[in-house]
């Protein structure tokens, strides 16, 4: 007979380990799968840190998860003792006139958030930019980074503590519907009944839910740690994650923390098409080119050694936005994933909305934008 839970939870990543907590909490009884240990660097929530901005050039409907998000990383850190969210400030640099700072300022004012807008002279007084005449920048005191690798194993660890079970390197295979309504769940290692199945399972949704591979993209993108001439300058205290688009592509960074290097992100939209069951994880030659470029037109005060690549993936859909949806046809199964490159700092939220929605039927977000009827 096949052990029974109310929700399983496959994949414990970014999205996953904050459902199992948010669902546990509940009393629910929780099962979650994750097909490497828990904590990998094989996915696409690696590398220490993710920028957390609450101004969402992307979208001003973004802010209020974001801001809810912000919330919960907050309360959770405080719980384990450690904390999860780090808030240094944000920075976006832009073009003048290209609509990313433009954006930024828009979903300012119409959430009330505090900002500055700052042109290239008060930027490159203030920070160690090298910057373009026409550059200008948005700052956000109340932004900054989310510890993205730590983020997992608290929430993990904030799970078991209230009760779920969690299963390290055991893949799941697939599921059927039962006769109940439910699921039933094959792994490698065995079977399991559920109420409720929630999907977390990043850049391999394609394989567990064969129907969304035509809308979803996986790409290779790579992180650099560099040795800064003077560590000082890029110090948490005073140096801001920050996104900056320049000729070379929209890159993005972070102060120093947990790591000697000054950490550097390839192009957002530089990534190069990838297989996740590709058994390592190389870093891209070009993407490595990409970074000193940058580093040496604009961050010249970090284009020392090279400490560290790690190359990691983001899960693309069309539009950018993420798919958070009951799958048509299956009530019982809710879809969690491809979060575009964008989705680490909404986690804490975006878990809290699954557990929601695995045991009430609805959220208390607007979901909407997330759905999948976006695509047919
Ligand atoms: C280089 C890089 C930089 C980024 N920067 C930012 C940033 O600054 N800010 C931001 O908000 N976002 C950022 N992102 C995006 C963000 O990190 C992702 O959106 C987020 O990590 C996705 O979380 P996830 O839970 O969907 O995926 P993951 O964390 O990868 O979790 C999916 C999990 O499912 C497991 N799994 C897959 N298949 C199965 C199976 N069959 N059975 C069991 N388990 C399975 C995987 O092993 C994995 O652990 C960045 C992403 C990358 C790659």
């Amino acid at each position: 007979m096949s052990k029974t839970f109310d929700v399983i939870v496959a994949g414990i990543g970014g999205m996953g380990s904050t459902a199992c907590y948010q669902l546990a909490k509940r009393g629910v009884r929780v099962l979650g799968l994750e097909k490497f240990e828990i904590g990998h660097a094989m996915g696409s929530s690696h590398g220490l840190t993710r920028i957390l901005r609450l101004a969402y050039f992307e979208g001003e409907a973004y802010v209020p998860l974001v801001q809810r998000a912000r919330e919960l990383w907050i309360e959770t850190g405080k719980l384990t003792g450690e904390p999860l969210f780090f808030e240094v400030g944000a920075l976006d640099i832009a073009h003048e006139g290209s609509g990313i700072v433009e954006k930024a300022l828009e979903a300012s004012q119409a959430h009330g958030l505090e900002h500055e807008l700052l042109d290239r002279d008060a930027i490159e007084a203030r920070y160690p930019f090298t910057l373009d005449r026409n550059h200008v920048g948005l700052y956000q005191p109340q932004s900054g980074f989310v510890a993205s690798e730590r983020a997992i194993l608290a929430h993990t660890a904030l799970a078991l503590h209230h009760g779920a079970e969690i299963h390290g390197c055991e893949a799941m295979l697939g599921w059927e519907p039962t006769a109940g309504g439910g699921v039933r769940v094959t792994t490698d290692r065995g079977s399991y009944e559920a109420g409720r199945l929630i999907l977390s399972p990043g850049a391999w949704i394609g394989e567990l839910v064969p129907t969304l591979k035509p809308s979803t993209e996986v790409v290779l993108q790579t992180l650099g740690w560099f040795a800064p001439a003077r560590p000082s300058l890029f110090d948490l205290s005073h140096f801001p994650v920050f996104t900056l688009e320049a000729d070379e592509g929209h890159f993005y960074g972070f102060p120093l923390w947990q790591h000697p290097g000054f950490k550097l992100g390839s192009p957002h939209y530089g990534g190069e098409a990838y297989d996740p069951d590709t058994p390592s994880r190389e870093p891209s030659p070009r993407h490595r080119e990409q970074l000193r470029a940058c580093l040496a037109k604009h961050i010249p005060g970090a284009n020392g050694d090279l400490l560290g690549l790690k190359a990691c993936m983001y899960t693309m859909t069309p539009d950018e936005h993420f798919i958070i949806d009951t799958l048509p046809g299956h009530e019982q199964v809710i879809v969690a994933s491809p979060c575009s490159g964008h989705g680490y700092k909404f986690a804490s939220a975006v878990g809290e909305a699954l557990a929601e929605l695995a045991t009430t039927g609805s959220s208390r977000f607007d979901l909407g934008m997330f759905g999948l009827s976006r695509f047919s």
